[in-house]
C-alpha cells in the first residue's frame, strides 16, 4: 500500500509517518527533506533562492542520494550527507521559497514517485495526497493548532541543540503555510479523501492509533473484497 500524509509544518507528521512505517515494515520517505537538501546545496553554491530561472537551471544538476540507516534515511547531495544540516532555520526559510518553482517541483516529484513506485510506502509532505500519488490506498491530513505546533517545533529545535525562541518559531511556521497554501503549484490542501487527524490534544502515541486503525480497516476492506472475487 501506499501511505500518504499530508499537513501543516510541524503537525507531528513526520514522528507519525516515522512510526506508522516501522509498525507496517514500510519505507518512510520525507519529502520535506528533499526540498531542504535542494535549497541546502543551493545555500553551498550561493544562488539566489529568489531567482526562479538561476535555481530551476541548477536544481536539475543536483544529485540527492537517498540511503536507508536502519530506520534513519540518510540524504546525501553529491557524495556529502547533507542530512545534520537540513533542519537549519536558513535552510529551511530557503526550501519554502524554491518549493514554489515548478522546475523544482517536478524534478523531485520523479523522485518522490520512483520510491513509492513498489508501494510498501509511507510517504509524508504537503501534496502527497493530491499530486505524488493522488491513488494512494490511505491518506491522512494531520492538523494542530498554530500555537501547539509552534511549541512542538520550539522544543524539537531546542532539542537538536538549534537556538529557537518560540514567538519567532510561531511565527515562521505560520508565513510558511501561507506560502505552501498560497502557491499556485501543488499548494498545500486537504485532498477530498483524506482522513482529518487533528493532533492539537493527542499525543504521538493516539495519533498512530487512529492510523493504524484507519490502515487495518483498508486491509480489511482490501480482503473481504478478493474473498468476493474468489467466490
Ligand atoms: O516538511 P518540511 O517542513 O521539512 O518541508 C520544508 C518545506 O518544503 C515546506 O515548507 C514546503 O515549502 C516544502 N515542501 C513541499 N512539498 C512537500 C514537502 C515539503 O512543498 N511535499
Amino acid at each position: 500500500m501506499i501511505i500518504a500524509i499530508d499537513g501543516p509544518a510541524a503537525a507531528g507528521k513526520s514522528s507519525a509517518a516515522k512510526n506508522l512505517a516501522k509498525r507496517l515494515g514500510y519505507l518512510y520517505l520525507d519529502s520535506g527533506a528533499l526540498y531542504r537538501a535542494i535549497a541546502w546545496k543551493l545555500l553551498q553554491e550561493k544562488i539566489n533562492p529568489e531567482s526562479q530561472a538561476d535555481v530551476e537551471a541548477a536544481s536539475q544538476l543536483i544529485e540527492i542520494d537517498l540511503r536507508l540507516k536502519g530506520e534513519q534515511t540518510e540524504i546525501w547531495v553529491h557524495g556529502v550527507d547533507a542530512t545534520p544540516s537540513l533542519r537549519q532555520p536558513e535552510v529551511t526559510r530557503v526550501s519554502s521559497i524554491i518549493s514554489t518553482y515548478p522546475g523544482v517541483r517536478k524534478k523531485l516529484l520523479s523522485i518522490q514517485r520512483s520510491i513509492g513506485s513498489e508501494g510498501g510506502v509511507v510517504m509524508e509532505g504537503r501534496d502527497i495526497g493530491t499530486v505524488v500519488f493522488p491513488e494512494a490506498d490511505v491518506k491522512f491530513y494531520l492538523d494542530a493548532t498554530t500555537p501547539v505546533r509552534g511549541l512542538r517545533r520550539h522544543q524539537e529545535l531546542e532539542q537538536k541543540g538549534i537556538p529557537s525562541d518560540l514567538e519567532k518559531t510561531t511565527r515562521e511556521i505560520e508565513e510558511r503555510d501561507l506560502k505552501d497554501s498560497r502557491r499556485h503549484v501543488a499548494p498545500l490542501k486537504k485532498s477530498e479523501d483524506a482522513i482529518v487527524i487533528d493532533s492539537t490534544p493527542l499525543n504521538l502515541d493516539e495519533v498512530i492509533a487512529q492510523m493504524v486503525q484507519e490502515v487495518e480497516k483498508k486491509l480489511e476492506t482490501r480482503q473481504q473484497g478478493s474473498i468476493q472475487k474468489l467466490k
